[in-house]
């Protein structure tokens, strides 16, 4: 077993057995954090934790959240401890989504990344954008980040000016929301003609599709709201935004090893125990060369994650 996937499973198991338990005697009730109303049918019946999907809007998320939700970012040493397993890189190449911002973005006066964890896209950005800064609530993350990266990260989103940002960036938080009220303030902050960038895993992808309740997507705590095409309009429009685009990316997140190991109980999607022989891994090289070359799962919008550009209405 290789380092890497014995800490990330052994992270993933004390996540849960944590999770479990809290829910057990501590785990709070809500309803759909847009409609909020209480109409559901049960999605993903054979998934760890129950997963609804709300009959008016379609967002599919738990229903039996812990209590500390908001604050577990900031202080919970089993979720910090994921952080502290991961291996930051330091370079000034941008990633194939960033680069997709960067060429949404007329106006690049200040930007601000809400939840920018070690903040590397504000290092990347640096250079184009007047301005940049992060909000980070967990304060052992922020500070690697200020002191590697030498950008401004702090925690408090609030004292921060109203109409002073021109690109908010949100990559992937949405799904670990409580309650999506912190978009008031996000709407606040921006610019008259600003944008929103919004980035999370997809309901309705390709892998989720295959996977199911064996995603990785769906097997913790963390990610409480999934979304769909249907969801994130009902969201932006209870916000009062308008979405400027809304698409998947390219990504088909199921390895061939997946495949081949699906069925069995050990499973852990991105973490399985097949290795690749040489024919596998030269069909996997294959499938993902055409795929990129031809945008595919992107056109057909069953990418693993979306990616959405709010602006105000
Ligand atoms: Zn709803």
């Amino acid at each position: 077993m290789s380092n890497t996937r014995e800490k990330t499973i052994n992270y993933f198991n004390d996540l849960d057995t944590f999770a479990r338990k809290e829910l057990k005697y501590h785990g709070i009730k809500r309803n759909c954090p847009i409609c909020g109303i209480d109409n559901q049918d049960i999605a993903l019946p054979k998934a760890k934790y129950v997963f609804v999907k709300c009959k008016k809007c379609g967002l599919t998320y738990i229903k039996n959240i812990l209590p500390d939700t908001d604050t577990f970012y900031e202080n919970n040493k089993k979720y910090e401890e994921g952080w502290r397993n991961t291996n930051i890189q330091k370079t000034k190449e941008l990633d194939p989504q960033e680069k997709r911002i960067l060429k949404s973005v007329k106006n690049r006066g200040n930007l601000l990344d809400i939840w920018c964890g070690f903040g590397r896209t504000l290092y990347h950005f640096k250079d184009y954008f007047g301005s940049v800064e992060g909000i980070e609530l967990n304060e052992y993350i922020s500070k690697i980040g200020r002191d590697l990266f030498g950008v401004k990260i702090t925690k408090d989103i609030e004292v921060l000016e109203d109409s002073s940002y021109d690109c908010i960036i949100l990559h992937q938080v949405i799904e670990h929301l409580a309650s999506f009220d912190l978009f008031k303030k996000v709407h606040k902050l921006l610019n008259k003609d600003g944008k929103v960038f919004i980035g999370c895993p997809f309901m309705d992808s390709l892998s989720m599709r295959i996977l199911k309740q064996k995603h990785i997507h769906v097997q913790s705590i963390a990610h409480i709201n999934m979304f769909n095409f249907k969801s994130f309009k009902a969201f932006a429009k209870k916000y009062g935004f308008k979405i400027e685009s809304i698409k998947t990316d390219n990504n088909i997140d199921v390895r061939l090893s997946d495949f081949l190991c699906i069925k069995k109980g050990n499973f852990f999607h991105r973490h399985n125990r097949i290795r690749f022989n040489r024919f596998s891994s030269a069909i996997f090289l294959l499938t993902n060369f055409f795929l990129e070359k031809t945008n595919l799962l992107s056109k057909m919008k069953l990418g693993s994650y979306l990616e959405v550009v709010l602006v105000k209405e």
